[in-house]
């Protein structure tokens, strides 16, 4: 069966095609970096018109690099939640009218779920159960995935997620948007143990990354270290934080898989801290750097899991996640 992935949550537009038997066939994103950087971050209706600017090119390149026709498409999947409303509302209306235009489901996918299972599509051995720790820009939770894809979520951000604290520290030090690759290439040059930085709810299965951001801030006000040095020192509390969360969400589980996706599981200081912290007792699967920020992959491979598992797409996340009013579009 060919399955087509649209999604459009944040900043990235993006299709691909899934092949049942052979794997993806194509991928195509458009983003939409460049433009958003000039204010620092995501201007969601700047995002929303963009996204309807480019969406029906991105689906015929798609297309095009599968070298099928759209005839061929037996299913679409649809980031449906969570993300920013308007762009939600773009790929799922394409979809949407796809859907109907070709008689062929509509698969609704949750983007957390798709950036978890998406490092099956890597590591084509890994099966749940799995622990799976999610960190990007707008989420830092822990779920524990069974073996029917049922999402279990054991831990979450009570304010900044780890994407957004790196983004925000990068504002503060005057680096560029995102502001992920910024630091960890301006922490190269610093000394990760230069600055104690505090850790909250150390002993709690929740993380919280506020504090630390503020540590931060009050650390560059005072001038006495140098930014480089901050950057390694924040990265490095940062790592050493989501390792620790882990570690709890594994012991409670008794779990010996742990997936790391999401856009911050780009990040090589944290993929080589966590290799070497977990290296005797637990296997670590992190999906390529490609896969782990938004993509059009996860969401048709989820499209394809659904349709022989059919539960896992709506799992619970925050009470940031605008669950209730997507479900009314689509
Ligand atoms: P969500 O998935 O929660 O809806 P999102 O889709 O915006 O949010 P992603 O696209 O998965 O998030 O990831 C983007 C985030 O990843 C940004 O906050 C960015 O700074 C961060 N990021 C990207 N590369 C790196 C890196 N090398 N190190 C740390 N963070 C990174
Ligand atoms: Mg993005
Ligand atoms: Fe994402």
């Amino acid at each position: 069966m060919i399955f087509l992935g649209i999604e459009t949550s944040c900043d990235e537009t993006s299709a691909a095609v899934y092949d049942s038997c052979s794997g993806i066939k194509s991928s195509v994103i458009s983003s939409q970096i460049d433009i958003h950087s000039r204010y620092g971050g995501v201007v969601p209706e700047i995002a929303s018109r963009n996204h309807a600017l480019k969406i029906e090119t991105v689906f015929y390149e798609a297309i095009e690099k599968a070298s099928i026709s759209v005839s061929d498409i037996d299913a679409v999947g649809v980031t449906r939640a969570p993300g920013l409303i308007g762009a939600l509302f773009v790929g799922v209306s394409f979809a949407k009218g796809l859907s109907y235009a070709l008689k062929i489901p509509l698969i609704p996918v949750n983007h957390l779920s798709a950036h978890i299972i998406s490092a099956e599509l890597t590591h084509p051995e890994l099966v749940p159960p799995y622990t799976g720790l999610i960190i990007s820009g707008g989420h830092s939770h822990i779920y524990q995935v069974d073996k029917s894809y049922n999402f279990r979520l054991f831990s979450y951000t009570v304010d900044d997620a780890a994407g957004e604290a790196f983004d925000k520290v990068a504002k503060m030090m005057g680096l560029a948007y995102p502001g992920g690759p910024a630091i960890e290439n301006l922490s190269t040059k610093g000394n990760p143990d230069a600055v104690k930085f505090p850790v909250a709810m150390k002993a709690q299965s929740n993380m919280s990354f506020s504090g630390l951001k503020t540590a931060v801030m009050n650390c560059l006000n005072q001038g006495y270290f140098t930014k480089a040095d901050i950057a390694a020192s924040f990265q490095s509390t940062l790592v050493q934080t989501l390792i620790n969360k882990s570690q709890i969400a594994l012991k409670h589980f008794n779990s010996d898989k742990l997936v790391i996706s999401g856009g911050v599981a780009c990040n090589g200081y944290l993929r080589d801290k966590f290799l070497e912290y977990f290296k005797d007792s637990c296997d670590i699967y992190f999906p390529s750097k490609y896969l782990c920020t938004d993509n059009g992959d996860m969401i048709a491979y989820a499209a394809y899991k659904f349709m022989h598992f059919r539960k896992f797409l709506d799992i619970k996340g925050t009470a940031r996640d605008n669950e209730s009013s997507i479900n009314t579009i689509i």
